[in-house]
């Protein structure tokens, strides 16, 4: 829980933290307010996001720092930490997902201010959250770029790795090795349940009938209500044919009313690049389809668009 009482998961914190630069910190646990300290939130590090109990302090008034009915300690609990898939020195994302509205807990009027909840209202903040297992023990995040940054991090290991194995750059034996470490981590798109060696497609093979983390490089032009990039490739019309179909992502020129900030930042940067007519090296998670003679990606929400060099915060 941030200091306005709004309750997320330390990876959702972390992608705030990534799109906007507001931590809000200081963290406290939801239910009885004991100070959290957050690890891998406001800092790069080999650990997934999470919170611990600071050594020596403990939960009060029958909390466990967990949501439910019981007090029995969980698995879950902040302070332990599960197996977490680390590589070249830092934790890989392993699921986009959609972004969340924040959880309120505390009363109407409750500013964190006054004294630690007692035990009746622990119990009835306990209850209210909902538990949601999945997202507060995985690496999780709504944002495209922290999964491609995974990705890039991994291709360069996996990279050391045949390389150290003294296999030849482009050899079968290679590129096996390659493939073989991609496909040992885990990563899950809105559910559906790939590796960082399956979940990722280029122009070197046919758009499947399914979203994946398509990606190349392209100008951007501006249409009247669109931004299209199109890409410098052409892909593959179907599987293994030697036709070849021209390839582009549209992004919607209008956002929603309450769209963050950092879409209006990365549309402005977007709209100044098609300006100058600028390549871009791009990544968008989507559905391509065959319209007509060509594909076209269309984003439905700038988290699923990053390009090389998009600027962070
Ligand atoms: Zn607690």
């Amino acid at each position: 829980m941030n200091r306005h009482g709004e309750v997320r998961s330390a990876s959702e914190f972390k992608d705030i933290f990534e799109d906007t630069g507001d931590s809000y910190r200081p963290y406290r646990c939801p239910f009885c307010e004991v100070s959290y300290e957050d690890r891998c939130i406001i800092t790069e590090c080999v650990k997934a996001p999470h919170f611990k109990l600071p050594d020596g302090t403990s939960h009060r008034e029958g909390c466990n720092g967990e949501a439910g009915d019981d007090s029995s300690p969980s698995v879950n609990a902040p302070s332990k930490t599960p197996k977490r898939t680390v590589v070249g020195g830092i934790e890989l994302p392993e699921a986009l997902v959609g972004r969340r509205k924040a959880q309120p807990v505390r009363k109407p009027g409750d500013d964190g201010l006054g004294l630690p909840p007692d035990a009746i209202e622990v119990a009835r903040r306990r209850k209210s959250v909902a538990a949601d297992k999945t997202i507060s023990s995985h690496y999780t995040t709504s944002l495209l770029r922290a999964i491609v940054h995974g990705y890039r991090r991994l291709r360069k290991h996996a990279y050391d790795q045949a390389t150290a194995a003294k296999l030849e750059k482009g050899s079968a034996e290679y590129n096996e090795c390659f493939r073989e470490t991609l496909n040992r981590y885990r990563l899950s798109l809105y559910g559906q349940k790939l590796t960082y060696g399956t979940a990722f497609q280029d122009s070197k093979l046919t758009p499947w009938h399914v979203e994946r983390v398509y990606s190349g490089s392209g100008k951007i032009r501006t249409e009247a209500d669109y931004l299209v990039i199109r890409d410098a490739d052409s892909w593959p019309k179907q599987f293994k044919s030697k036709e070849l179909l021209p390839f582009e992502v549209k992004l919607s020129r209008t956002l929603a009313p309450n769209t963050p900030t950092s879409h209006l930042q990365a549309m402005e940067e977007l709209e100044g690049l098609a300006a100058m007519g600028q390549d871009i090296e791009w990544h968008a998670y989507g559905l391509p389809l065959l319209q007509g003679e060509r594909f076209e990606l269309s984003i439905d929400s700038l988290d699923h668009f990053y390009w090389i060099g998009q600027h962070r915060q």
